[in-house]
């Protein structure tokens, strides 16, 4: 099965419409990290077709774009980078820092990590309301002259903010999270970027992995996993998200001969000009992605998917808790 692809601004390759995501990579919010095994896993992303590789210099606090680093050498040019700027951290944490001064140090060190003279995409990681939006743009901008990176994206932006920012310089992707639980974008970023010609790169299209379909009740994480944070692996909203899932499950497969996991894949990509991140740290965790391609979700699956949602998630609600604080 051919892998699909969708053109990005300002970017010449074709981009997978699944992409890598290299958070849990990282290690930090995930339970730790094995570096031999995320080497397999980009190398085994990158042999199947799936060639943009989104990471972020806070995901392990350098760690992962190290990695990709490491697996990019000698193959540079098969692969396309997204990685963002704009998160300080220190003992007191994660914060925002979205200032000029910030961003060009980011770049610098980012460039020397992954092992490349260029970044494909540059995306703004949060909005810092402490910095005029212009003075984050003209550095992005800036930048893209100067040939450090080609294309300029924010996350977790609103369309206001990317009204203002867009004044500055051409924007060209945005990074939400959009899954078939975490829907806030329909109403809003997604006409945007529809509108303006920005593709969607949506994060967490399994809902951290709540949609793969291999979570139960029992199913437990430890230490600094980023799920002991999450509302919805609570009770008791977890019970009922697996209710969710696993009606879902039989739906993907009754109807479509798929799994939950692809479902969950293809309503990410039959939404609009979308890419799914789909964070892996394994390569066997990469197993299946074809199934995702090649086929459609009706609109009278859609009413019925919705009708799943509706029937099962008595209290839902969305990945607010990942936002990191102002400075
Ligand atoms: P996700 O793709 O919804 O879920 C990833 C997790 O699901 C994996 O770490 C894994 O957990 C589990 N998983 C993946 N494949 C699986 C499989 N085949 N079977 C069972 N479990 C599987 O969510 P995400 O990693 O949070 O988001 C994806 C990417 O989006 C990130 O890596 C990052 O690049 C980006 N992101 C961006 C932002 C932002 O603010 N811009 C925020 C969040 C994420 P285990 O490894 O623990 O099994």
């Amino acid at each position: 099965m051919r892998v699909e692809t969708i053109r990005i601004a300002g970017i010449e390759q074709a981009v997978s419409r699944i992409a890598l995501g290299t958070w849990s990579m990282g290690g930090h919010l995930w339970g730790g990290a094995d570096p031999e095994q995320a080497s397999r896993t980009l190398r085994h992303a990158l042999a199947v077709g799936i060639n943009l590789i989104d990471t972020a210099p806070v995901y392990g606090f350098g760690l992962s774009e190290e990695l990709i680093g490491k697996a990019l050498r000698g193959v540079r040019h098969s692969a396309v980078i997204a990685t963002k700027a704009g998160l300080q951290w220190d003992t007191g944490g994660i914060r925002r820092n979205a200032t000029a001064q910030r961003i060009r140090k980011e770049v610098e060190d980012s460039l020397i990590r992954l092992g490349t003279d260029y970044i494909d995409l540059y995306q703004v990681h949060w909005p810092d309301p402490l910095v005029a939006q212009e003075e984050t743009a003209d550095e992005l901008e800036r930048l893209r002259r100067e040939g450090k990176i080609l294309a300029v994206g924010v996350s977790n932006y609103s369309s206001a903010q990317m009204d203002d920012f867009s004044q500055y310089t051409a924007l060209a992707t945005v990074q939400p999270p959009y899954n078939l639980f975490e829907r806030a974008i329909d109403s809003d970023i997604l006409p945007y970027a529809k509108q303006h010609s920005l593709v969607v790169l949506a994060y967490g299209p399994l809902c951290r992995g709540l949609l793969s379909g291999s979570m139960h009740s029992d199913t437990r994480f430890a230490g600094d996993d980023v799920r002991t944070l999450d509302p919805k692996f609570k009770a008791p909203r977890f019970e009922h998200y697996l209710a969710a899932v696993a009606a879902l499950s039989s739906y993907a497969r009754e109807c479509h001969g798929k799994s939950v996991l692809a479902l969950a894949l293809r309503w990410v990509l039959d939404q609009g000009p979308t890419i799914a991140l789909w964070g892996a740290r394994r390569p066997e965790q990469l197993k299946g992605y074809e199934e995702a391609f090649g086929w459609h979700l009706t609109l009278e699956d859609l009413s019925h998917i919705d009708r799943i949602l509706a029937s099962t998630i008595k209290d839902p609600i969305g990945a607010e808790f990942l936002a990191p604080p102002k400075r």
